[in-house]
């Protein structure tokens, strides 16, 4: 079985590390290959930041025209290659090839904008702010920065970062999630064909040790990080005390609000899809469904919506939902329905001991539904990170927002109406970073920041857009004095 290979200085590898924990097909719980993991991957980062802080000190001064022209050629690699790379996000985090073959577009998107990072980085210039002097900013590039990413979508969320840290004239490193590794492998199979200077972007594998020595290394200057909130806050804290610059994205609990007046037929089938794409594995999956005043009979048609999704093994087209990521996370999923049962919930349709024809050790919930869970209660706050949707029955819009802005995180809210105004008071009011009406998963374009509020996000800038480029960029304001006398005729 593969161990599988660092990307450093422009060559696979071998870990220094010689433990490896497996990475499973969550379907059929096949072993697709073993990464390094333990504390030797310390020494790994040293020489991954060794590369990287060697090669940002030529690739620093490349103008930023020439180089954005490895990102152009990125984009046709990644675009000839897009099936390739949906299969093997769908082969390890589970996810149906439709997800996987979307999400492969949204890195790409984000390789385009960045294309974009000649014009994104001009900065601002005053002339004569007093007789004979002008005063300008240019943005310059930190240094060494490195990404470590979750197991949801292993394609795109490096894509967040790793092209605008680049074009701004950075070095990268990446650390994948030690659940989904052969995604980024793939990927760095085509970044390795880019005419890139060894070391601008290396990978290291492994789990908490590799991310301790990231922090911990006094030449990486930035840290982009995406996961739990318990890991965000931990990162954030300790990145900071260790003088480094960092964006952290944390967990969701995300609400969707449905209005009498909405349109009830194409509001469950968002909402459906939102619940349940990615078997409930996105941070911006719909949790809380939350229907004010009387909605006729629409909880008989999310049930339904939701019965009748087919789940099985994602490379198989005709299915609608994969597995979730681990066994494990499916004992957790099951413990938090039955604690919401405990807390005085019920289960409307309990997708527990799925059993699927053929892939009977598979990692599967089918779509479950609980209602009548205490306001007050845990589970209504809990990130349950799988297909359960939890409905909630309120009197008023301002009962809605109240309830939304009591929760610790802020990643997604939507509203489904036909009122302009309501939608206009909740987009206002709602205390979250993105804000969907009448959509169901309100993910930024990749020209947008992804803007996670409160616990869901830990930092200033976001991943994403001109976020982005502030991010890997530091500002130096420059002010100069040439007097008239100064000036010799020729
Ligand atoms: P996770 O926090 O368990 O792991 C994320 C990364 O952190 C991995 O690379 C992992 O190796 C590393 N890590 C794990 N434990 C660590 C520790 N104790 N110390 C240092 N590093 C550690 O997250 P996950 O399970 O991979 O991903 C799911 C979570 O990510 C969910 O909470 C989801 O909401 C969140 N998420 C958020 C966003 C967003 O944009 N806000 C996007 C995707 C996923």
């Amino acid at each position: 079985m593969e161990i599988l290979n660092n990307y450093i200085d422009g060559s696979w590898v071998r870990s220094s590390e010689t433990n490896t924990v497996d990475v499973v097909n969550p379907a059929s719980q096949e072993i697709l290959g073993k990464v390094p993991h333990g504390n030797n991957t310390f020494a790994d980062v040293d020489r991954a930041v060794e590369a990287a802080s060697n090669a940002f000190r030529i690739w620093r001064d490349v103008p930023v025209m020439r180089r954005v022209q490895p990102l152009y050629k990125l984009k046709q690699l990644l675009e000839e290659n897009a099936e390739d790379i949906a299969r093997t996000i769908t082969l390890e985090c589970g996810k149906t090839l439709v997800e996987s073959r979307g999400e492969v577009q949204r890195a790409i998107e984000n390789v385009e904008v960045a294309c974009g990072t000649p014009t994104l980085i001009q900065s601002e210039f005053s002339e004569n702010i007093a007789p004979g002097i002008d005063e300008f900013m240019i943005r310059q590039p930190l240094g060494v920065c490195a990404c470590i990413a979750p197991f949801n979508f292993p394609g795109m969320i490096p894509f967040w970062f790793l092209p605008y840290a680049i074009a701004c004239g950075n070095a990268f490193i990446i650390k994948p999630s030690e659940k989904v590794p052969l995604t980024m492998q793939k990927v760095f199979h085509l970044l390795d064909q880019l005419d890139l200077p060894k070391g601008v972007i290396n990978m290291v594998h492994g789990g908490k040790e590799t991310v301790d020595a990231l922090l911990e290394h006094p030449e990486v200057r930035a840290i982009s990080f995406v996961g739990s909130t318990q890991v965000a806050k931990y990162i954030y804290g300790k990145g900071a005390a260790n003088g480094k610059r960092v964006q952290a994205q944390g967990g969701a609990k995300n609400p969707v609000v449905i209005l009498p007046d909405a349109d009830i037929e194409m509001s469950v089938k968002i909402i459906t899809d939102s619940v349940f794409g990615c078997a409930g594995q996105r941070c911006l999956a719909a949790s809380n469904i939350i229907t004010v005043g009387d909605n006729g009979n629409i909880k008989d048609a999310l049930y339904e919506s939701a019965r009748s999704r087919t789940t099985g093994y994602g490379l198989d087209e005709s299915i609608e939902m994969g597995p979730v990521i681990t066994a494990d996370s499916r004992s957790r999923i099951e413990y938090l329905i039955e604690k919401g049962v405990k807390e005085g919930g019920n289960v409307l349709l309990d997708g527990r001991n799925a059993k699927i024809e053929g892939f009977e050790k598979g990692n599967f919930i089918k779509p479950t539904i609980l209602e009548g869970l205490p306001l007050d209660g845990d589970i209504i706050r809990t990130e349950i990170f799988g297909p359960v949707m939890s409905l909630i029955e309120l009197e008023t819009v301002e009962d809605a927002l109240g309830f939304i802005n009591g929760g610790r995180y802020g990643n997604m809210a939507c509203l489904f109406t036909s009122s302009g105004a309501n939608a206009r008071k909740f987009r206002n009011q709602a205390v979250a970073g993105n804000i969907g009406i009448n959509i169901g998963v309100a993910a930024p374009m990749a020209q947008f920041p992804f803007s996670g509020w409160n616990e869901s996000f830990f930092g200033d800038l976001h991943g994403q857009g001109r976020h982005a480029i502030e991010f890997f960029t530091q500002t130096k304001v420059v002010i100069e004095r040439w007097p008239k006398e100064w000036s010799r005729k020729f």
